[in-house]
């Protein structure tokens, strides 16, 4: 008896030890995580410009951190729990102070799911207002999708909500240097916030900005525009996207991402002045501007889709 259970037992040690050796090889090891100091004290790192794959790992959203005399605000931890680790070993090799503040741009998966790896390190996990809602209504999906696409590469991975809300806007004192953030009217997501560090004049836009990559509306078009013209009175010094180029040129990268969403709104109330289906619209319009944006074959009828559910309540 002892001994089939012990056989039993070795059977499910070598599957396992298959298992994981396949799993090694479905999954390239992770690139080292290379981070750039685009200001003083303010470092980013750039993620993949895709989808989350096995091969970029989850790391596919821009992300990064700002360090004071007192501690350091982590802005954005990425898409899994690996690359919070690997973005607070990057912290590690600028400074050994303490992470004070981790910061969530907004409720997307590929930028909260490392907030795990900063856990221990007992900062405060700040947020909009609005984001602990928008957090806990997707978090099955997010988690499972994550699985499903990542498979090994998600554990440890999950959400911590905020512990500090912003409604509006709040000051961050990091010591001799002071962050100032905002909320902003549903535009990407209904919990879009913004990082503006005074002391290098850069405005961290997060996923309000797309730099090459095509603009994603999970929340409002018109809130959006709304917000491109608000963003544009700041004049930063810099702006860091959310996706794309870190060195995103000003203003000319939100000129860009204004005229793909402003012919969106013109087209789609033009259609739906004339009386075309959703179907219809999807099918005709925007399409001359594939060329211009990475995974436009992926997101562009979605925002279609977004922009006519919107607008033809305009109407
Ligand atoms: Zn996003």
């Amino acid at each position: 008896m002892t001994r089939s259970v012990g056989r039993v037992r070795r059977v499910h040690f070598a599957l396992a030890a298959i298992l994981l050796v396949s799993a090694m090889r479905a999954a390239p090891a992770a690139a080292p995580f290379a981070v750039t100091e685009l200001a003083p004290g303010l470092y980013a790192h750039r993620g993949h410009d895709d989808v989350a794959t096995p091969a970029n790992r989850g790391d596919i959203a821009n992300v990064g951190f700002v360090v004071g005399t007192r501690c350091v605000a982590v802005i954005d931890t990425g898409g899994t729990a690996e690359e919070g680790r690997a973005l607070r070993a990057a912290i590690r090799a600028v400074t050994p102070l303490p992470v004070c503040y981790v910061i969530n741009t907004h409720m997307h998966p590929d930028h909260i799911l490392g907030n795990a790896a900063f856990r221990d390190d007992h900062p405060q996990f700040v947020g909009s207002a609005t984001l602990p809602e928008a957090e806990a209504s997707h978090a099955d999906s997010y988690l499972r999708v994550l699985r499903r696409e990542l498979g090994a590469i998600a554990d440890g991975s999950e959400i911590i909500a905020p512990t500090l809300l912003v409604d509006g806007t709040a000051t961050l004192d990091l010591g001799g240097r002071q962050l100032t953030l905002r909320t902003w009217k549903t535009a990407h997501t209904n919990n879009d916030l913004t990082v503006y560090d005074e002391k290098s004049g850069t405005l961290w836009l997060a996923d309000l900005l797309f730099v090459e990559c095509i603009p994603v509306i999970d929340g409002s078009l018109v809130g959006w525009l709304a917000d491109i013209a608000a963003i544009r009175q700041m004049k930063p010094r810099r702006v860091v996207p959310g996706h794309g180029p870190l060195d995103a040129p000003w203003p000319a990268s939100l000129d860009a991402e204004e005229a793909y969403l402003a012919g969106l709104a013109r087209d789609v109330r033009a259609a739906i002045r004339r009386g075309e289906t959703m179907q219809q619209a999807i099918d005709t319009i925007g399409l001359d501007q594939r060329d211009k944006w990475r995974l436009f074959d992926i997101y562009h009828r979605r925002n279609v889709t977004a922009a006519y559910a919107e607008l033809e309540w305009e109407q």
